[in-house]
C-alpha cells in the first residue's frame, strides 16, 4: 500500500516536471519565432510577395511546396537555353500576370525559372 502511494506521488511529480519542461520549450520557441511559419517562405533580403508575385506561395499546401522543392525549381536558371517559358510543361501567364504556371506542380512560376524536369517544346512539323 505504501509503495502504491509512493508511486502515485512519484507519477504526479513527473507529470508536473513534464509540464514545466513543455512550457519552457514553448517559451523558447516563441522567443525564437519557431513553431510558426510564414506563408511566402521569405527570408531576410528576399523580395516581398508584392514585389515578386511569382514567389508568393501563400496559397499552397506544404505538400505543394515540397513538390516544387523536390523538382529543384528555381526562379532563375543558369542556362539561358533552358527556361520555364520554353519548356513543354510551361503554362503561359494569364493576361496581366507576370507569372506562368507548370503542369507538374501548383503555384506561380517565373518565366525565366527552371527545374530538373525541363524538356524542350517539341519542334513543329509541317
Ligand atoms: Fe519550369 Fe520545370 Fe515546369 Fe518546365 S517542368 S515549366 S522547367 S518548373
Amino acid at each position: 500500500m505504501a509503495n502504491e502511494s509512493f508511486s502515485r506521488k512519484d507519477f504526479l511529480k513527473k507529470v508536473s516536471l513534464f509540464g514545466m519542461v513543455a512550457a519552457g520549450s514553448s517559451a523558447v520557441l516563441s522567443a525564437c519565432g519557431g513553431g510558426e511559419s510564414t506563408s511566402t517562405e521569405q527570408t531576410a533580403g528576399e523580395p516581398t510577395a508584392a514585389a515578386d508575385p511569382c514567389s508568393d506561395l501563400s496559397g499552397l499546401s506544404d505538400q505543394d511546396k515540397q513538390m516544387r522543392t523536390s523538382l529543384g525549381y528555381v526562379k532563375a536558371g543558369t542556362d539561358p537555353e533552358k527556361r520555364c517559358d520554353n519548356c513543354n510543361f510551361y503554362v503561359a501567364p494569364a493576361e496581366g500576370s507576370p507569372c506562368g504556371g507548370c503542369t507538374l506542380f501548383k503555384g506561380p512560376v517565373h518565366p525565366e525559372g527552371y527545374c530538373n524536369s525541363w524538356i524542350a517544346v517539341p519542334a513543329k512539323t509541317s
